[in-house]
């Protein structure tokens, strides 16, 4: 059986790959007749029709001629029955059976021993494999073998249809259906443009050698390949600046210093010197080094090979390109790619780049972080995106509802062309609120701070009216480094944001690395990096990164005193204790250096662990103030992976389980008359504003492109609606249920515009 497994396995693995996915099924169905000695095996799959239907598709042992034609809804027949059941039925008597509906001139009477199970993926059927006998019944082994096969093949079916359906995109038949590719929503916003597909072309591996006679010219070809590269690199620096902070901009450059390393250069030389032309010189250089770094399964070093093959390509484009520019950039570019890096971001000039399409990432992936804060729609994760036939064609990104259309027909473009005119309305409206204080309708003062940390937001912040920083994530000077910043850097960019928001509170985050935040330079293999080593929990271990990071941070504080300093995935009062410690030790420390006193700043505590849940009383008592981090508390509450597209749909904040844990959050602080306030996605969700003042936090911190929003829901409602509101919400079983009746209460205020395309 195990073999036979396989041997299946690798015939399922054909279905996604091949163009052919009938042949693949017919093989499928050929093999199960061998290896479970039945006599007929039919494999239905369901249409795309409402409701839908399922479709002969493949038939082994039964006349040829009904492929095709014989068509049953679900709960019509056997193949019916397994459909609307999701469940396998095994019958040694299948003509018996009340729902059996006979296939005329099919042969099927000759075989009345039946097996059937369903396909299923993510709870739907995509269709039914049945199996029969002339005599002998099935027993558990053919049905559980049958089910590990159906089950492998829902993928495969998935993967194929994705791919089947858009073979003939953009070509000119007509295509019945909208080509409609769903992953996750990245960065909110709609555009239509034109999809430029990243990396077209030109790979690496496919450049072929030339034996050469001339040294000379490749050389200098090379050279001057590798000087433009490095060239392009340092503008790009500076392009970036205008949008992006300093240590952003480190990354271009530290892409250009890679290429001054000795070896990388020197080998290629070598090469060439051997009589091979410069490109496949290069090309072997790169593969040499990129590997090397590949085998040692490290994933800092398996980082660097990515690295350098990131590299590779630019430097080979320049090497085949040079008397062509490289890409003719469409007006509305929309990115697309397979995975797509800060550094692609940075090729597209800025006044073209409308939108991403990602097939890997998340929400929370670096890229779609930058999407938000350029203020242009994302798309990630998006299963089996056919990247390779979208360049060039027509793309409408709906990063509201995390979808894209491809080669968009007429309706689409006009459903979209309308829902842009209505959201430049809306924008129009929300800009007018930019200097409006944020009341809510019965004159309840809430405060609106933005987060910030990933990108030169600071000035939008200031502009869209932002009442200071509620939480500076400073992980990321830490990763666009590979080496730890040293306190003089540290100081510069805290010092940075300090200062521009003067007479305002900063709220600068001590590190909060590991988990999905990796430092390169500092390489953490865990089976559960989310339950691992993150946070405060490593700066612990290492008080010399805590304490050089806090000592910036108080320098940087002389002459601003606006700092507050927030502690991440605070699990109870030791670690509490314990970074108090040492943040009291470094400001005695600084004072007796400066030889007078400094202000302490206040110092707070991120509720995000269950734990400090249930601790908040104690942990309310040993800081100033408390900060929710809604997205890994939903994450650690609901035990779903925040990043993971499988349990996507199962993440949200505003499960009546995560709302309860809020509203003891809350309770806590005010026993302890401890400000709470919330820095995690739900703030910057409308329905979340609505949710989060109900249960009575009047202190919000948000990415700056949900300010006016939440700005917007605030001004709209009265406290006790809302409370009201929050007091239905936490009776309610259901987080769609709780989602349902926000988005009614936004749509009664005709702001559903908010929170989807389209009012
Ligand atoms: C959170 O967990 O809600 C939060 C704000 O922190 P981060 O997203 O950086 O983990
Ligand atoms: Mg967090």
């Amino acid at each position: 059986m195990p073999s036979m497994i396989y041997r299946l396995q690798r015939i399922v693995q054909e279905v996604s790959r091949s163009p052919d996915i009938q042949h693949a099924l017919d093989l499928i169905a050929q093999s199960l007749i061998t290896d479970l000695v039945a006599d007929a095996c039919t494999i239905f799959l369901t249409t795309d029709d409402d409701p839908p239907v399922l479709t002969l598709k493949s038939s082994v042992g039964l006349n040829p001629e009904i492929i095709g034609k014989v068509t049953r809804k679900f709960g019509q027949g056997l193949i019916g029955l397994v459909a609307s059941k999701a469940e396998a039925i095994n019958l040694i008597n299948g003509p018996g059976h009340k729902d059996f509906l006979l296939v005329p001139e099919s042969g099927e009477a000759e075989f009345p021993i039946y097996l059937g199970v369903p396909i299923i993926s993510h709870r739907k059927v995509l269709g039914v494999i049945m199996i029969q006998r002339a005599q002998q019944a099935f027993n558990e082994d053919d049905e559980a073998f049958l089910t590990t096969l159906a089950s492998q093949l829902a993928t495969s079916i998935e993967h194929a249809e994705s791919q089947g359906r858009y073979r003939t995109i953009g070509s000119e038949k007509p295509e019945p259906t909208t080509h409609i590719v769903k992953g996750v929503a990245g960065s909110p916003g709609m555009a239509i443009g034109e999809a430029l597909v990243l990396n077209r072309g030109m790979k690496l591996e496919s450049v072929p050698d030339k034996r050469i006679v001339d040294r000379r010219p490749e050389i200098k070809s090379f050279d001057d390949a590798v000087r433009k590269v490095q060239e392009e690199l340092t503008q790009q620096a500076e392009r970036m600046r205008a949008s992006l902070p300093e240590e952003e901009c480190a990354l271009f450059l530290a892409y250009a210093q890679m290429l001054n390393s000795g070896s990388l250069i020197d080998d290629t030389y070598k090469r060439i010197e051997q009589g091979n032309w410069s490109p496949a010189s290069w090309r072997d250089t790169v593969e040499e080094h990129a590997h090397v770094f590949e085998q040692m399964e490290d994933e800092y070093l398996a980082e660097r090979a990515n690295d350098i093959r990131d590299l590779g390509l630019r430097v080979l484009r320049k090497l085949m390109l040079e008397q062509s520019p490289y890409i003719d950039f469409p007006d509305r570019t929309v990115l697309v790619g397979d995975e797509i890096s800060a550094t692609d971001l940075a090729d597209v000039p800025s006044d073209c780049l409308c939108a991403i399409v990602s097939a890997h990432g998340s929400s929370s992936s670096h890229v779609a972080i930058l999407a938000h804060a350029l203020g242009i729609p994302a798309v990630m994760g998006v299963p089996n995106l056919p990247v390779k036939q979208m360049d060039g064609l027509k793309v409408v990104v709906d990063g509201y509802g995390g979808c894209a259309y491809i080669d968009p027909n007429e309706n689409v473009l006009a459903e979209y062309g309308t829902y842009l005119e209505e959201e430049e309305a809306i924008e129009q409206d929300l800009r007018s609120l930019k200097d409006e204080p944020t009341f809510t309708l019965d004159h309840h003062r809430i405060t609106l701070y933005v987060n910030s940390g990933l990108m030169a937001d600071h000035l939008p912040s200031l502009r869209s009216g932002a009442e200071g920083v509620g939480l500076y994530r400073t992980e990321i000077p830490f990763q666009v480094r590979d080496r730890f910043p040293t306190e003089e850097e540290q100081y510069h960019i805290y010092s940075n944001v300090l200062k521009t928001f003067k007479g305002m509170p900063v709220v600068l985050r001590t590190l909060d690395v590991g988990g999905d935040k990796p430092l390169s330079y500092f390489p953490i293999k865990e089976a559960n990096p989310f339950l691992g080593w993150r946070g405060v929990r490593i700066t612990l271990d290492h008080p010399e990164i805590f304490i050089t990071q806090v000592r910036a941070m108080i320098r940087a504080n002389i002459g601003n005193d606006n700092l507050q300093i927030l502690l991440p995935m605070i699990s109870g009062q030791t670690e509490l204790s314990d970074s108090l410690f040492l943040i009291h030790r470094v400001k005695d420390e600084i004072e007796e250096e400066l030889g007078h006193d400094i202000q302490t700043p206040q110092i707070g505590a991120m509720i995000e662990v269950p734990s400090a849940v249930y601790l908040i009383d104690d942990i309310c008592r040993l800081v100033d103030f408390i900060s929710i981090g809604t997205n890994d508390l939903t994450q650690y509450l609901l035990a779903v992976d925040r990043n993971n597209e499988n349990v996507a749909s199962l993440f949200s904040s505003l499960h009546p389980a995560v709302l309860k844990a809020m509203r003891h959050i809350v309770e806590g602080g005010c026993r302890t008359s401890t400000p709470v306030s919330v820095c995690g996605e739900l703030a910057g969700d409308p329905l979340g504003v609505m949710a989060l003042l109900g249960m009575g936090i009047d202190n919000l911190s948000m990415s700056v492109g949900s300010l006016l929003r939440a700005k917007k829901v605030i001004k709209s409602f009265s406290l006790p609606e809302m409370e009201a509101m929050f007091g239905e919400a936490i009776q309610m079983t259901d987080p769609k249920e709780v989602r349902e009746m926000y988005t009614n209460a936004l749509d009664g205020k005709g702001l559903g515009g908010l929170i989807r395309a389209g009012k």
